[in-house]
């Protein structure tokens, strides 16, 4: 694979004056630049992942860290084969990561302990640490770590009522957080501990980090690793590859996203090549008939085709029951 070019992952909360010109002139800086990805600018930080060449991610390391506010800022940075986005984007919002509680959290005042690779993986192990995975349902089915808790929602704002519903799993326990680079970490921890929990700690620099992290490589991390971009995945455990992701339709285990065909849906779901073309690419019997499946479009299937392959999954449904 060649791999002049680089993916980064970064975010630092600190105060940005007027976001908005801010965001507007940090485009222009990153287009001038060369770099494609997305970046979200709010008064309380920066969060961004961008993709480009080695130079020009060079270039754009170097710039931000000569901007007293971004001196200290992490870098994660993958090597990869091209872009990972098609667009460069960089957008104005009230918060970094959407949680909309009603007294914001700053995380340089209240947040969990931070845990390094090392100490985390052991803490991991303690027999009175619970794993609290603190992404949404569609990344944690494709990986997660061993033995995790999994809570059911579909975006980050919903995790703090889960947590309300689900205290007796967490109660008592030392609290272990974590996110893909860290960013959703300082802020829920913090929330958690606003709300009592006595013994919170979260994995500093996320997922990402553990990963390359050079004693830990990746232990006890099953599956892949979601991501924001193109790539969809990437390896977190060096030392074994566990498949934990399975086919929306037969159960197989599977590490294949792909977006249900019909763009009022578009929900994610694992499935293989064969899965895709058998179910048109559909969730749902409805998602299968509408008028607006793409994968109809970009196949050209005719009438009879469609009806051929919708008669088929009718077969294998019967089949099954
Ligand atoms: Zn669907």
């Amino acid at each position: 694979m060649e791999t002049n070019y680089r993916v980064l992952l970064y975010y630092n909360y600190v105060h940005i004056e007027d976001p908005e010109t801010y965001a507007d002139e940090h485009l222009k800086f990153c287009k001038d630049l060369g770099l494609k990805g997305r970046i979200l600018v709010a008064e309380e930080g920066i969060n961004g992942t961008v993709s480009g060449t080695v130079e020009q991610t060079n270039k754009y390391m170097e710039a931000m860290h000569n901007d007293p506010r971004f001196a200290d800022m992490v870098f994660k940075v993958d090597e990869h084969d091209g872009h990972a986005f098609k667009k460069m984007h960089v957008r104005p919002r009230n918060e970094l990561v959407t949680l909309r509680l009603e007294d914001d959290i700053n995380p340089h005042e209240t947040t969990g302990e931070y845990l390094d690779p090392k100490e985390f993986y052991e803490a991991m192990q303690d027999e009175d640490t619970v794993v609290l995975d603190a992404r949404n349902d569609y990344e944690y089915d494709l990986g997660h770590f061993r033995g995790a808790i999994r809570p059911d929602i579909e975006t980050f704002r919903e995790l703090p009522e889960w947590v309300e519903k689900n205290k007796h799993l967490i109660e008592g326990k030392k609290i272990l957080t974590y996110c893909t680079g860290g960013i959703r970490c300082e802020k829920f921890s913090g929330w958690l501990v606003k709300e009592g929990f006595e013994d919170v700690a979260q994995l500093h620099g996320g997922i990402v980090t553990y990963g390359k992290d050079p004693e830990v490589q990746g232990e006890l991390w099953d599956g892949k690793c979601y991501v924001f971009d193109e790539r969809i995945s990437v390896l977190v455990n060096q030392k074994e590859h566990v498949v934990v992701g399975v086919d929306y339709f037969d159960g197989e285990p599977c590490e294949r996203y792909v977006n249900c065909a019909n763009p009022e849906c578009n929900k994610q779901i694992l499935c293989s090549e064969e899965n895709e073309h058998k179910y048109l690419r559909g969730c749902t019997h409805e998602c299968r008939v509408s008028p607006r499946n793409m994968y109809v479009k970009e196949h050209d299937l005719s009438e009879e085709e469609v009806e051929h392959r919708l008669n088929q999954i009718d077969e294998t449904l019967k089949q099954e029951a």
